[in-house]
């Protein structure tokens, strides 16, 4: 599974906004590795630099001391709609009103093609989802809506998920779909007496690098405006129920360890996963491990509630970007390779229990498993902390279609024989959500099959990518 993109917005009067969006940017790189932008608002012009690449690749120090002003946002991509070549890299730009708006997106919109349909605009002309609505937004501006107006028109009837940032002559707009699936929240730079300016992000510790102080999350379907005059509030959406929705994967895989959601660390909840898991089952082993990042804190907590000793067995190359689609088992083997290599001397004759996030297609783990095999494991417990992966994401999450979903097509014990595994076991729902403990409060929807929301084909079919 991919991360489908992080957003920040920035309105700073006197600070250097394009470095504090470039160190926010940074914090976020994990959310989207393919490509990078920002776009900035000063002397009645909108700049927008992006390109293919990693934060730290697309922008040189001159490109950021050039971006002048008060006003920025941000965008680092992965793409789970459309083009993943430079020109779909956002902010989007569109010239329309005064200095024109640029956007940047987090999600993915459900309704495209009949979005597209309605407003007479061939789908294939547009580079993703997000490049639709600001055509959408652009030609609501050209009817003589102010930008806010046409966000609440053209937001009003998109489905799916989103938390947005646009920028606009001095505004920068938040906005966040009615479910609340992807994570956005909003930060005080200086202090309250004397307040510098504000941030919105996706993730807290995008606040914190650039010192701003948390303050709140953006509610589902809330717009957030700040000008250099400060923040303003509007519900600009009816939120979807009394719950929100946010993605049970931020807390299991996508998010950073340090991010705070709805209240909880997500280091915290995964310590708890690896808890549970353990309560679940007992199996002899001598070391418990995780599989690097998102596994480490599940297997700390499972160590704890085991008492079987916490090791490390995996290193991991910090360093690898993009992976390259690898099509066969062999590839596929080889990009494992290029991301982890086992510590031999702690694998070597011992029985392990290794603790990774999920399942997908099963493959990455096979081939995983194999490795540690070959650095001489003796026993392979593979423990799961989130439940098996049975329906494609249709919210801004790359997933393959049900089809290609192992656990979808297969028992247990026939994944745990395709995987090569000695035991293997997942955590249940039940104690994943009790692990969040924000029942009822989280899309597990891809776990499920209880979409909160419409998705835009028959269950089990194609994801509709255009
Ligand atoms: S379907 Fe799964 S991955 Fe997608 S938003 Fe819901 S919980 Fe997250």
């Amino acid at each position: 599974m991919k991360e489908a993109c992080g957003v920040v917005g920035i309105v700073a009067p006197g600070r250097d906004v394009s470095h504090l969006c470039y160190d926010a940017l940074y914090a976020l790189q994990h959310r989207g590795q393919e490509s990078a932008g920002m776009a900035t608002f000063q002397n009645e012009q909108i700049t927008v630099v992006k390109d293919n690449g990693l934060v730290s690749h697309v922008f040189a120090d001159t490109t950021l001391r050039a971006l002048a002003g008060s006003f920025v946002i941000g965008h680092t991509r992965y793409s789970t709609s459309g083009s993943a070549n430079w020109t779909a890299a956002q902010p989007v730009f569109r010239s329309a009103g005064r200095s024109g708006f640029a956007l940047g997106h987090n999600g993915n919109l459900t309704n495209t093609f009949e979005l597209a349909d309605k407003a007479g605009i061939q789908v294939t002309s547009m580079l993703s989802d997000s490049d639709l609505v600001a055509e959408l937004l652009a030609r609501e501006v050209e009817n003589g809506h102010s930008l806010s107006e046409a966000l609440s028109l053209v937001l009003s009837i998109a489905e799916g998920a989103f938390s947005m940032v646009v920028l606009e002559a001095n505004a920068v707009h938040a906005v966040r779909d009615p479910y609340g699936f992807r994570p956005l929240c909003l930060g005080l730079l200086g202090t309250p007496e004397e307040p510098e300016g504000w941030i919105v992000a996706s993730e807290s510790p995008a606040l914190d690098v650039v010192g701003a102080t948390f303050i709140r999350e953006i509610a589902p379907g809330e717009m957030v405006t700040i000008t250099t005059s400060g923040v303003t509030s509007v519900q600009l959406l009816e939120p979807a129920s009394d719950k929100q929705k946010l993605c049970i994967f931020e807390f299991v895989y996508f998010a950073r360890p340090d991010t705070y959601l709805m209240g909880h660390q997500v280091h915290t909840t995964r310590r708890r996963m690896g808890e549970l898991l353990a309560s679940q089952s007992h199996v002899p082993a001598d070391i418990v491990m995780g599989v690097p990042d998102s596994g480490v804190p599940a297997a700390e907590g499972y160590a704890k509630a085991s008492g079987i000793p916490f090791g490390y067995g995996l290193v991991k190359n910090r360093y690898i970007g993009r992976t390259f689609i690898a099509p066969d088992q062999n590839k596929r083997a080889a990009s494992v390779r290029r991301k982890l290599n086992p510590l031999r001397e702690n694998i070597e004759g011992q029985r392990l229990i290794v603790v990774d996030d999920s399942i997908v297609r099963g493959t990455t783990t096979q081939a995983l498993v194999k490795m540690l095999r070959d650095a001489g494991a003796k026993e392979v417990h593979l423990r799961i902390s989130s439940p098996p992966f049975m329906w494609p994401c249709y919210f801004g999450i790359d997933t393959p279609t049900r089809d290609d979903l192992l656990a979808a097509n297969h028992s247990l014990s026939e994944m745990n024989e395709f995987i090569g595994s000695d035991t293997l076991e997942f955590i249940t729902l039940e104690n994943l959500r009790s692990a969040i403990q924000l029942d009822g409060e989280c899309c597990d929807a891809c776990l499920t099959g209880n979409y909160p929301a419409p998705t835009p084909v028959a269950l089990g079919a194609s994801r509709g990518r255009w």
